[in-house]
Order: structure tokens, then sequence, then C-alpha cells
């Protein structure tokens, strides 16, 4: 890898600029069109600094960070890949090819978790589609102009933000908007801006979100978070340039109004981490008195390796990071590509986290953003004559689930919570009648979510 400080100019190519790229140009023909079949159905896009500081190009197809951010054919299933193949081979138009990739887009379950029904909150009877407020202490907020990213992860679990299944998307213009329901949910001590990646927006526009709430006296919220993947796929956006010294300025006039910045950084693999400009980006964050906490999923042919884990939480704590979660690829687009086992992303997890001290075991996981929270897969036991898993609630959509601990039986093949069978002969886990009961009153939409979150709590 070359080690270079100096930003080349900013370039993004998109599926229409595929034969630009001179590293692709020299693929074999084959591989050239199934790429483009592929990233017909799926969002792509990708920059120079990735392209040419952190792909390996000597290693593809199998290297890592291209199965990352370029669309691979076994993310389609044959019919619809050979479907696909046929169309750009025949120079089909971009009509026909749209027409046949929102086809396969629409069977890949566009928004899972129940995001829509269950976390898009209300003020004064108005949905706020551009926000999310799932557990007590965060709201999400999806600024309008942050809802594209420096370059795709392939894996992405908001693919249909960036495929423009329009009626899906989530965002928001008005800050305003904001600042009055933290006002009516002062039990909301977090914001995180989210996205897409909300560095991309300039500094000036996030300004326009930020200053209201440091500047309004929103007291009950502490804590403002960024999501990103601009430390890894354009760290210049925090070391180089006039926007990148403000906002610098902006985190610590943050800081200074007496709250935390969070910068929830989403590193995959650790040569992410490995770039000169990658480790200045980090450095220079923490300089401002915010932190860096790092998550991300485990995904088959990028992550699922212990080593890739274990170094990388290293260089995190070497850094300042702080190793937060890892997580398991949630159930959308082309999780039949991407997927681990549950039982393979524990014992991945373990041998990674075994291997390095203390200071990176911050890390949880892995951990499952399901419908009902965020669930821990925290081990194997033996029961009597039965083999569990033990999970864990890190987060629950009922405040009370947190810390709580249930048990599954054990399945080698399981990849989501909803594969699972609750251990001891029960019908049921504790949670599913909660959820059944909030699906319905949210369907009546009779109530508040609020007094629905209270009522069903009381019973629960
Ligand atoms: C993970 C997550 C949060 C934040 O949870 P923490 O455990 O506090 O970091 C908030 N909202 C949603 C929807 C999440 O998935």
């Amino acid at each position: 890898m070359t080690r270079t400080t100096e930003p080349k100019p900013y370039k993004v190519f998109q599926r229409k600029q595929l034969d630009k790229i001179e590293q692709i140009k020299v693929l074999p023909r084959e591989q050239r069109e199934a790429l483009d079949a592929v990233s017909a159905v799926f969002p792509f896009r990708v920059n120079g600094y990735v392209i040419d500081e952190l792909i390996d190009w000597s290693k593809v197809p199998d290297d890592p960070m291209f199965q990352l951010t370029f669309p691979q054919r076994g993310m389609l299933e044959t019919r619809d890949f050979d479907k696909m193949m046929r169309l750009v081979r025949r120079g089909a138009t971009d009509e026909e090819i749209k027409n046949a990739a929102r086809r396969i887009q629409m069977k890949m379950n566009p928004h899972p978790a129940g995001q829509i029904e269950l976390n898009v909150p209300r003020l004064d009877e108005q949905q706020l589609k551009g926000m999310q407020h799932k557990y007590r202490e965060t709201v999400l907020f999806f600024p309008a102009q942050g809802q594209t990213c420096h370059a795709y992860c392939t894996y992405c679990f908001r693919w249909a933000q960036f495929v423009g299944i329009d009626e899906l998307k989530f965002v928001e213009r008005e800050a305003d908007t904001l600042v009055r329901y933290l006002r009516r949910h002062p039990e909301a001590s977090d914001v995180l801006f989210t996205g897409g990646d909300p560095m991309v927006m300039s500094t000036k526009v996030m300004r326009r979100y930020v200053e209201p709430l440091i500047h309004s006296g929103v007291e009950s919220l502490r804590t403002i978070r960024f999501g990103t993947k601009a430390p890894a796929y354009w760290p210049y956006r925090f070391t180089h340039g006039p926007d990148a010294d403000d906002l610098m300025r902006m985190f610590e006039e943050i800081v200074a109004s007496g709250r935390h910045v969070a910068v929830m950084a989403h590193f995959s693999h650790p040569r992410e981490l490995e770039t000169e400009v990658a480790q200045q980006a980090v450095r220079r964050i923490l300089s401002t008195g915010a932190t860096v906490r790092c998550q991300a999923p485990l995904i088959r042919h990028v992550n699922d390796d212990p080593g890739a884990w274990a170094s990388m939480w290293q260089r995190q704590v070497e850094l300042g990071a702080v190793p937060y979660y890892m997580f398991v690829e949630r159930d959308t687009g082309a999780r039949n590509y991407f997927e681990v086992p549950l039982a393979r992303a524990l014992e991945i997890f373990n041998a990674a986290y075994s291997s390095v001290s203390g200071l990176a075991r911050t890390v949880r996981g892995p951990s499952m953003s399901a419908t009902p929270g965020k669930v821990l897969i925290d081990g194997v036991v033996h029961v009597g004559d039965e083999k569990l898993f033990a999970l864990k609630f890190l987060q629950g959509r009922n405040p009370r689930w947190s810390n709580r601990v249930f048990y599954a039986k054990f399945d080698p093949g399981a990849v989501w919570l909803d594969d699972l069978v609750p251990a001891f002969g029960e019908d049921e886990f504790f949670f599913e009648h909660y959820l059944d009961e909030l699906h319905r009153r949210r369907a009546e939409s009779a109530s508040e979510p609020d007094d629905v979150q209270d009522t069903i709590a009381a019973q629960a």
C-alpha cells in the first residue's frame, strides 16, 4: 500500500463509470460484464481513495476490500444473475435493465426489523419519516443531505435508500423538527446522525442541524453521535482543507457546550486503518475532545476471520479509539452471500476476543439488531441434556429488557433471531407477546407511541 497523506481530488465512480476505472479495464471481459450486471441491482459507488489505497488488485476478486465495495455475482441467485447478464450482453435499454433490477430488489426484504411500522416516531399526529426512535435514550436522525456515502458497502442494510425505492426513503430536512421532538422527549439523551453517511454533508450544512441543538438549550440532550464510514472511505474529510478544519471546530463547540461527541466509525477490515491518513483522521477527531467508537458487521468474504478482528481492535486501541460492537449481518439484500451462522460468528468473536488485551474487550458481540432489540449471542451452554445459545439483550424495545438473559436451542445453521426456537420446550420467547401487541396497536394507530410503550411495559 502506498502511504500518501496528500489527497487526490475526490472522484466518484458509479455503474456508468465502471470502464473509467483503470484497474477494471484489465479484468477479463466476463468479469467486467458481471460487474455491470450486478451493479444494476445493488447500489454501487466507489471513490479513487478506495480504489488506489484500500483494494489490493493483485488479489481480486477475493480481496476483502474488493468484496466490500464491488458488487459480486454471488450476490444474485443464478436465475437473476443470468437474466441481468443477458440484458447487459444484448445492450438492453436503461429502462429494461432498471425494470428487471427493480423486480429483483423487491424480493430482498428492503426494510428489515420493523423499521417503518415500529420505529418511526410521531409529533402532533404527524409521522416523522426522517427519524427513528427505537430505544428510549437514542433518537436516530436522517438528514436529507446525508443520504449517500463516499463509497457503498456491498452488504449495506440500507441499500434500499440508494437504489431509488423512493417511497421507502427515510429523510428529514428540518432541524427544527428534531429540536421540537427532543423537547417533547427528554428521555432521549442521545441523537445519532446517520444515513447514508452524515459526513458527506459539508460542515456548513451539518451546522444547520447541529447548532440549533446546542444553542436552543435542549438540556436533556447530552450526546451527539455521528455514524460514519468516512474515516475508512474518505479520511481526508477530517484532515485536509477548510471544511475539515471547520468540522473540528464544530466538534469542539459541541464539547464546549458540555456535551459528548461520539464518532461511531464503521471499520470493516484492518486495512482501512493502515493508511497514514486514516490514522491521522482518528487522531485529529480525538484531539477535539470527541471519542471514536468502532463498529461493523461480521461479513463472509470480508472479515469472517478472527485475525482480522483482533488486529482491527488492537489498532483501534493503539489509536485511542474504542472497539464497540460486532454486528451480525442483517436479514436483507444479498444476505445469502454474506451471512455467517450465529454459531460460527460466536466462534470468530471468541477467538478474536481472547487474543487481545482487556483494553480491546470493550467490544460486544456478536449482536443482532433485530425487531425486539439488540440481542447478543453470549455463549453456548449445556443445561441438562440440552445444548443452548445463551442470549442477552443489550438494548430492548422495552427498556426493562436491557441486560436480560434468555435461552434458545442451539442450532448450528441459524443465521438470525427468527431462526431460533426457545429452550426448555417453551412456546415463545418472553418478548413475543409484547411485540405482537405493539404491532396490533400500531396497526390500529389509535394511541401515541409513548402511551403504547408505557401501557404495554406496565403489563409485561
Ligand atoms: C444500536 C442502535 C442504537 C444505539 O444503541 P447503543 O447500544 O446505545 O449504542 C440506537 N438505535 C438503533 C436503532 C440502534 O440499532
